[in-house]
């Protein structure tokens, strides 16, 4: 399927000189969500994932019905003051500034399998920081996977040696 046709671009979103991949338009579309979904699914069984994070908001998205498909738990990364419980917090540097991330302490036993996923990255920092999220509680990152990759920013090279996938690349 071509995944792409299902991609808006929109110029100029959030800033000027940004061409910004919308995947609502992806979402919306039967076919191309469960094919998304059905993809993801397929290559990333081999990792054997026990819980999938995903990162506010989009990840959540892709994430939990990842999760679903696959038969295992979802765990939310969130922005700063979300999440109700004890959290460990990463602060990651933007293009300007810096942002935070947050996970439950408690979110994972030790040494469980995680997959991140998002549906995009760019410049890799949201994903390294989840990363560094997951060091910090003890998780064991098997995997990344991405509905796209912005291969220009070569954000991979940001992250663990782990699996990397990505279904569409600009
Ligand atoms: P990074 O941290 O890799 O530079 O940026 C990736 C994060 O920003 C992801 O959470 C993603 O949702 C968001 N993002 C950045 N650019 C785009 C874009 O063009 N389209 C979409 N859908 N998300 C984007």
């Amino acid at each position: 399927m071509d995944l792409k046709a299902l991609i808006r671009d929109i110029p100029d979103f959030p800033k000027p000189g940004i061409l910004f991949r919308d995947i609502t338009t992806l979402l919306s579309d039967p076919a191309g969500l469960k094919y998304s979904i059905d993809t993801l699914a397929a290559k990333v069984v081999d990792l054997q994932p026990q819980y999938i994070v995903g990162m506010e908001s989009r990840g959540f998205i892709f994430g939990a019905a990842l999760a679903y498909k696959l038969g295992i738990g979802f765990i939310p990364v969130r922005k700063p003051g979300k999440l109700p419980a004890d959290v460990h917090c990463v602060e990651y540097a933007l293009e300007y500034g810096t942002d935070k991330l947050e996970i439950h302490k408690d979110a994972v036993a030790p040494d469980g399998r995680i997959l991140i996923v998002d549906d995009l990255i760019a410049t890799g920092g949201t994903a390294a920081a989840t990363a560094k999220l997951l060091q910090e509680i003890g998780a064991n990152l098997v995997g990344c996977a991405f509905v796209i990759e912005l291969d220009a920013l070569n954000g991979r090279s940001l992250l663990p040696d782990v699996p990397i996938i990505s279904l569409v690349h600009y």
